[in-house]
């Protein structure tokens, strides 16, 4: 068994900037790395938005900087999956691979969100060939193209018409026959002249020599109506919306109804005193790095206290 006063799960800008807070408090952090080194943000090309970065960066680098500023200040880092937790009792205890069991004072949870896919096959074989979950980040490399965007959400809208900027064409494949998003963003979409929404369409498949070319779609399953349809498309990006990472955690925390961490007012202290959580698994609303660095500050200098409170 191994007793820490401070451990933090999850390696993207929210783990890493508790990381460097908690290492600076002398609180000697144990981050762990799960499987995503880096985080969401390492699936994105070019990080443009983060402060400081006039030029952009790329994120393996700047995720790289956060990880060696973490260490420079004697976060230790190991990797591992945590496969159970136990919260309930003062000292929080966790399971990394279903053997390695940690104590610890104070917990600081950072394991993001992801993004829901299909669940169909293509995805998995067009994978970094014209396949992304992410418009603003990987939008820029269909500038001219026509692409899809799966969803009929507030997300799905914000990224057609993002795309609709760089795009010559973007498809809606909405599989309801209306828009679940906000009046306003529908509003937006319908009246773009270069979007073309297909409602009551499915994705069955992608086609393609080497990357994306092309989606078999189905209209109207299972009415009469029932017909294939084709679409030549160089990028299909799936916006149907985030899962939270925090199922670990179900039996203890306080989490709402899509799974997020329900934390208390702005801050990140959960339901169980010395647990906090950061970025993107307690945000349903902003999920941007800047934020999630920001709320890893917020948990480790509450951790600090909370340890320095209980005179561990
Ligand atoms: P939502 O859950 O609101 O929407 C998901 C969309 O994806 C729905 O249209 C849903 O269809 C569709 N979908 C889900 N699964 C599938 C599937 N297997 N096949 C096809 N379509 C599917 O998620 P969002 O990410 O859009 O939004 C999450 C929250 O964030 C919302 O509260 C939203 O309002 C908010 N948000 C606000 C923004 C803003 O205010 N600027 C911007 C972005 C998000 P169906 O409708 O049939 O269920």
């Amino acid at each position: 068994m191994n007793k820490e006063k401070c451990i933090i799960i999850g390696s993207g800008p929210a783990g890493y900037t508790a990381a460097i807070y908690a290492s600076r408090a002398n609180l000697h952090p144990l981050l762990i790395e799960g499987p995503q080194p880096g985080g969401q943000l390492t699936i994105t090309t070019e990080v443009e938005n983060f402060p400081g970065y006039p030029d952009g960066i790329d994120p393996f680098t700047m995720m790289d900087d956060m990880r060696r500023q973490a260490e420079r200040f004697g976060t230790r880092i190991i990797t591992g999956i945590v496969t159970k937790v136990d919260l309930s009792g003062e000292s929080k205890k966790l399971w990394v691979e279903d053997t390695d069991l940690y104590e610890t004072d104070a917990l600081i949870i950072a394991t993001g969100a992801s993004a829901k896919f299909l669940g169909i096959q293509s995805e998995e074989d067009y994978r970094g060939k014209g396949v992304s979950a992410c418009a603003t980040c990987d939008g820029f490399f269909y500038r001219k193209k026509t692409v899809a965007v799966v969803g009929g959400g507030d997300t799905a809208c914000e990224e057609a018409l993002y795309l609709a900027g760089l795009c010559e064409k973007v498809y809606l494949i909405v599989r309801k026959p209306y828009l679940r998003a906000s009046k306003i963003m529908q509003d937006r979409v319908l009246s773009n002249p270069k979007i073309e929404v297909l409602f009551e369409h499915n994705t069955l498949r992608l086609t393609g020599e080497n990357r994306v070319e092309g989606a078999d779609l189905i209209y109207k399953k299972g009415e009469p109506e029932e017909e294939i349809r084709h679409i030549d498309i160089n990028g299909f990006f799936l916006a149907i919306g985030h899962k939270p990472n925090t199922d670990l955690f179900a039996d203890y925390l306080t989490r709402d109804e899509e799974g997020y961490i329900v934390t208390e007012g702005d801050s990140p202290r959960t339901n169980v005193p010395g647990v906090y959580a950061a970025g993107d698994c307690a945000d349903p609303h902003y999920r941007q790095a800047v934020v999630a660095a920001g709320s890893g500050c917020k948990a480790a200098m509450e951790a600090e206290k909370y340890i320095q409170n209980t005179k561990k």
